[in-house]
């Protein structure tokens, strides 16, 4: 029995061993990644009742050397706990700014807001203010076509500064979602409190509606608050006419999904009013 405990002591160091072989080559291929500018922005359409686009998520992928398009499943918490995000987000950010700057020459593409996801680390950089007033200043991109997307559980690592810091990008005309809500913990009392222009309704409660009446019920009560607080609401993994329709009974006015297009290159992107039909 001792030896097989050593053996499974060896086992495991082997183990831990290669995991941290695997972490190092992902660190250095990341930094090689940033270096050469290899991560690619995807967008999904967002519509609204009439299901005319009002804007796109962007939704950052990585074209790796060998591996071929990488999701951000695949390396975006490793970048996170790296902080290696930070410069990855900041890459993200001004292609984004940069599209919006291209889009604003056109009548039809004018006003399509760009959200962009930022991440812990990047939002509580306390150089990101700057460096999003930077992108905004060197692409001249209009503020009012960039969404900044925060998630709910962001909030909690401190409220004080993220409530700063969202202040801020607001009073340069940015707007605000607060991305994955009903997940985390914010309270009524907080949610008053934060600087915000829309609430996204997480895809875990669109998933199961009229399926299960709670997440009816969750979806109703998200829907009545972003009413009560003046803000917009969005539903993302929108996948079926039935969740369309039973969001829209609920006075849900903004939509994200598959249903209507899933996260594509720009050259992709079909942002013609009308091509989404209900059959
Ligand atoms: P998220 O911000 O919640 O983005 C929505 C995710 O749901 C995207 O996955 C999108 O492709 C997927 N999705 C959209 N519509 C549907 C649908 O109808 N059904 C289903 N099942 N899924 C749908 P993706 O692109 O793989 O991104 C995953 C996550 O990675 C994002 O979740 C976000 O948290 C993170 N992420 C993506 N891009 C960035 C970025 O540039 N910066 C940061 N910090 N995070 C990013
Ligand atoms: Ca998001
Ligand atoms: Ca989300
Ligand atoms: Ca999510």
């Amino acid at each position: 029995a001792k030896s097989s405990g050593t053996g499974e002591i060896r086992l495991f160091e082997i183990w831990m061993e290669q995991a941290a072989t695997l972490r190092s080559q992902l660190e250095h291929e990341l930094h090689q990644a940033i270096e050469n500018k290899e991560f690619r922005v995807f967008y999904q359409i967002q519509v609204d009742s009439n299901l005319a686009p009002t804007g796109v998520e962007a939704l950052v992928r990585w074209q790796h050397p060998t591996r071929g398009l990488l999701a951000p499943s695949e390396f975006i918490g490793f970048a996170e706990s790296s902080g290696m995000i930070v410069e990855i987000g900041l890459q993200v950010l001004e292609t984004a700014c940069r599209q919006i700057t291209q889009w604003q020459d056109a009548p039809q593409t004018r006003e399509l807001v760009v959200a962009v996801n930022v991440s812990a680390k990047q939002l509580y950089a306390p150089s990101f203010v700057d460096q999003l007033k930077q992108v905004l200043r060197t692409t001249r991109a209009n503020p009012a076509c960039l969404e900044i997307e925060i998630t709910e559980s962001q909030l909690i690592v401190d409220m004080q500064v993220a409530i700063q810091t969202m202040q801020a990008i607001r009073a340069m005309g940015v707007r605000i979602s607060l991305d994955d809500f009903g997940t985390g913990f914010s309270s009524l009392s907080h949610l008053r409190q934060l600087p915000l222009d829309q609430l996204k309704i997480d895809q875990a409660f669109v998933r199961d509606l009229s399926l299960n009446p709670n997440d009816d019920a969750i979806v109703r009560t998200i829907i009545e608050l972003g009413n009560t607080l003046k803000l917009d609401v969005i539903a993302e993994g929108v996948e079926t006419w039935a969740q369309h329709e039973r969001l829209a009974q609920m006075g849900c006015e903004r939509y994200q999904g598959y249903l209507f297009g899933r996260p594509c290159s720009v050259e992709d992107l079909n942002l013609a009013p009308g091509t989404v039909r209900h059959e």
